[in-house]
């Protein structure tokens, strides 16, 4: 494929603006942000692809959504070969935040130059309009792969109505390739492979309560609590101390972070301490290994004094690492070099995106695109140069290794 071919998607400029405007107008918030969901957007898009070889509704039902449902769109364009290259885009959006920091409507789109103000402009309307285009495109080309265009709803809010629903319904071939459009970087340099595991503890150090003026007859569970925290914070520094140069930092993480409120007054000796860490652990690490041992040095703890100190896990999540030599990686490697001339850099984040359903699901899934960054911020906007130098990239993908 000669890039001056590619170049032809420089003419969609204004279908892109007026796609990108369309979207920002229709307001698909979910049920839990006060939303009636993503059907009227869904049906926007449904309207929009006549080019493609087959459609598939994966529906998932939710009474609280306007007409009972939350939609998600599979829709596909037939290579050479059945093997497909999926680009996953997301049709919620985020509320607008604080009204008075916006400087023009935020579900009216605002045209300066190259940039498109609106809510939900980046964060995805960006990536949905870059995969029609592609897809409009290849669909007059004789691409390698089959390429797959999915609209999932529910992704700001859990995807339990998105991209699970999707998972449990259809069969994706293992074959298969995913890129998820949904965070990137203002040059398109950084391809991210890999999440750091999230865990969140919660800690619960016991003492006992009575009046301040008698501690030799109460025991200070805040105090207790401080030297324990502070311990268990060097043990976990120090026990899973790896480094791994694709993530920043490049070492795993472990905050205490919130602290519940004890007693209500200065001079009453607390009986119970509430906190929680929050641990970002390298993949090499498994979450399980992090509970045992902060179990083991609780228990510890209890048998010191007998006084009782509990762990309650609140947030558990896990994805293996896409490889760096995955073929969606090496793809988008090769696309970003010819079509660009850059060197991407694959990365991990400390983050957990929607790309971690997928590869739980065992498929290789890379997280792309070309932004600013300014998802779920006010003045919210997409470039509509990024837009189209985007698409590029997704048809080339598809068209040959
Ligand atoms: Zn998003």
């Amino acid at each position: 494929m000669s890039q001056p071919e590619i170049n032809t998607l420089e003419s969609y400029n204004n279908l892109a603006l007026e796609i990108i405007s369309n979207l920002i107008e229709i307001k698909a918030l979910s049920p839990e942000n006060g939303g009636y969901g993503e059907i009227d957007k869904a049906e926007y898009i449904l309207s929009l692809l006549d080019f493609t070889d087959e459609i598939e509704r994966f529906d998932a039902e939710d009474g609280r959504a306007k007409k009972g449902i939350r939609p998600n769109i599979v829709a596909r364009i037939k290579g050479e070969r059945q093997r497909t290259l999926w680009i996953v885009c997301h049709m919620d959006v985020v509320p607008e935040g604080d009204l008075k920091l916006w400087e023009s409507n935020p579900f009216k789109a605002e045209v300066v130059d190259d940039r498109v103000y609106g809510r939900g402009a980046e964060d995805n309307g960006q990536a949905i309009v870059s995969t029609i285009l592609a897809g409009k495109f290849l669909s007059e080309q004789n691409p390698e792969l089959s390429f797959g265009m999915i609209f999932v709803s529910d992704e700001e809010t859990g995807s339990r109505f998105g991209i699970q629903h999707l998972l449990k319904e259809k069969k994706f071939s293992r074959d298969d390739l995913f890129l998820v459009p949904d965070t990137g970087s203002p040059d398109g340099s950084l391809i991210e492979i890999a999440e750091k595991n999230i865990l969140w503890l919660k800690l619960e150090i016991f003492g006992k309560q009575g009046h301040a003026s008698r501690p030799d007859m109460f025991y200070n569970a805040s105090r207790r609590a401080m030297k324990i925290l502070l311990e268990l914070d060097e043990i976990l520094h120090s026990r899973f101390s790896a480094e791994n140069s694709l993530f920043d930092p490049p070492h795993s993480t472990f905050e205490p972070t919130k602290r519940e409120k004890n007693v209500d007054n200065p001079n009453t000796i607390p009986g119970l301490d509430v906190s929680y860490f929050d641990c970002r652990v390298l993949p090499s690490y498994t979450n399980d290994e992090v509970i045992e041992l902060v179990r083991k040095f609780l228990d510890e703890k209890q048998s010191e004094d007998g006084f009782e100190c509990r762990m309650e896990v609140i947030q558990n999540e896990s994805s293996p690492p896409t490889s760096e030599d995955s073929e969606i990686v090496l793809r988008l490697k090769k696309a970003l070099r010819t079509l660009r001339g850059i060197e991407a850099k694959p990365v991990g984040i400390g983050g957990n995106t929607c790309a971690s359903f997928f590869r739980k699901a065992g498929y290789e899934t890379a997280v792309w695109s070309t932004l600013d960054g300014k998802a779920h911020e006010p003045n919210e906007y997409a470039r509509i140069s990024n837009i189209i130098e985007d698409a590029k990239v997704f048809a080339m993908l598809a068209l040959s290794a």
